[in-house]
């Protein structure tokens, strides 16, 4: 009878894997259901054949290939069933099974569902132990991104480069690429990623189910102040943006946009959460808010970034022309100067979101010209207008409703 019951299980999981997504593993010597997922490391697929999976809303990924492709070091402690995880300057110490781990020698709890865990698939012979992507890579600075229609979680450590002095990021252990050493000869996973690209449809125009919504992303906040102005120290970047972005909010919803912003207060969501709020909104539209600054008085004006589709993945529409519509508008609203547009792949609110996006530099506080209209009420209402204008010029010319 057991056999019998042991063959229908089988019969049972083999048409789950036929039939759904979804794939069988066992986990704590019980069968579970589970998503298989594919995993990004800086831009490189997680080479594993230990397929990561999405269980009771967690993506697990095996500790050796995630670890190894994020660079970092790990030490087993075969005894205790620890591993204690290394890179940069961080420190996390982990035991399978349990909800305690150590960050820098602070104990914290995981929530139940991350818990670390021995994992087989069937027919394997290996048994891997799973840890959750999410929390590992944060605790060692990476910023996670969930896509939920590819199913592909997305971690990088390559930090945005700061939008205020425009400086490459120094090429430190912590924000070093993690694998770069198959330069030269491509694996298949990149001859399939550059076979995807040729067969992604860029599509010129934005098809809207109902109302249209923008995300409206008033950049930095909480602890990270952004710039702050050297002509006037009380004067930072992460206010200014707060403060276009409420004069922006009820201005589009007086049109019957739908708006989101991603901060209504002084506080600080990441990177990659704020893309996620957009991504999970199915937004049509992006904005960014930021302030300018420079390390001299010299330089000023208004200036619109986006990210190009060619060089991100996850575009399926023309980027230039939100952007455009954005500067004209701004140009129009403020009879500022306005600076060339400027191609901001690397930019991780531009990049990681899947709609047209825009970042608007609305001048600088490190310019006394800048300043003296920034400070000023009524020129916040007009940028405020201008963002406003380009946004519904760009839905006038580009976005579809049905
Ligand atoms: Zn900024």
């Amino acid at each position: 009878m057991k056999k019998i019951v042991g063959l229908l299980a089988c019969l049972l999981l083999f048409s789950q894997n036929v039939f759904a997504a979804s794939t069988s593993v066992v986990i704590n010597q019980r069968a579970r259901k589970v998503n298989p997922v594919k995993v990004e490391v800086n831009g490189d697929r997680l080479k594993t054949e230990f397929i990561p999976f999405a269980y009771q809303g967690r993506t697990l990924v095996p500790i050796r290939e995630i670890t190894e492709s994020m660079g970092a070091n790990v030490a087993w402690n075969n005894k205790n069933r620890t591993a204690q995880i290394s890179l940069g300057g961080n420190k996390v110490m982990l035991q399978i099974g349990s909800k305690v781990v150590y960050i820098n020698g602070k104990k914290k709890m995981m929530d139940t569902n991350s818990i670390p865990q021995f994992a087989t698939y069937p027919r394997a012979k290996e048994t891997k132990t799973m840890v959750p992507l999410r929390f590992l890579s944060e605790a060692l600075d990476f910023d996670v991104n969930w896509n939920q229609k590819q199913q592909l979680a997305t971690i990088s450590n390559m930090k945005a480069v700061s939008i205020i002095d425009q400086k490459k990021p120094e090429a430190t252990e912590k924000n070093k690429p993690a694998t770069r050493s198959n330069q030269v000869k491509e694996s298949p996973e990149k001859e399939q990623a550059k076979e995807n690209e040729k067969t992604r449809k860029i599509e010129k125009k934005v098809q809207a189910q109902g109302p249209v919504t923008v995300i409206i992303d008033p950049g930095h906040g909480g602890t990270d102040s952004g710039a702050v102005s050297s002509v006037d120290p009380s004067v930072k970047e992460k206010d200014l943006a707060l403060e276009v972005s409420r004069r922006l909010s009820p201005m589009l919803r007086a049109k019957n946009y739908e708006v989101i912003e991603t901060r209504t207060g002084d506080n600080y969501p990441t990177l990659s959460k704020r893309a996620e709020i957009a991504n999970k909104s199915q937004a049509e539209i992006f904005v960014s808010i930021h302030f300018n600054s420079s390390n001299n008085g010299i330089a000023s004006g208004i200036e619109v970034l986006y990210a190009p589709e060619d060089k991100v993945k996850l575009k399926e529409h023309e980027q230039i022309h939100l952007a455009k519509a954005l500067h004209e508008e701004l140009e129009k609203a403020t009879g500022s100067k306005m600076r060339s547009m400027k191609k901001r792949p690397d930019l991780a609110v531009l990049k990681w979101t899947e709609m047209p996006a825009a970042l608007c530099e609305l001048g600088f506080l490190s310019s006394p010209e800048d300043m003296e209209l920034i400070c000023q009420d009524d020129y916040l209402d007009r940028l405020a207008t201008g963002i406003c204008n380009g946004i519904e010029k760009y839905v006038n010319n580009y976005v579809v409703t049905q």
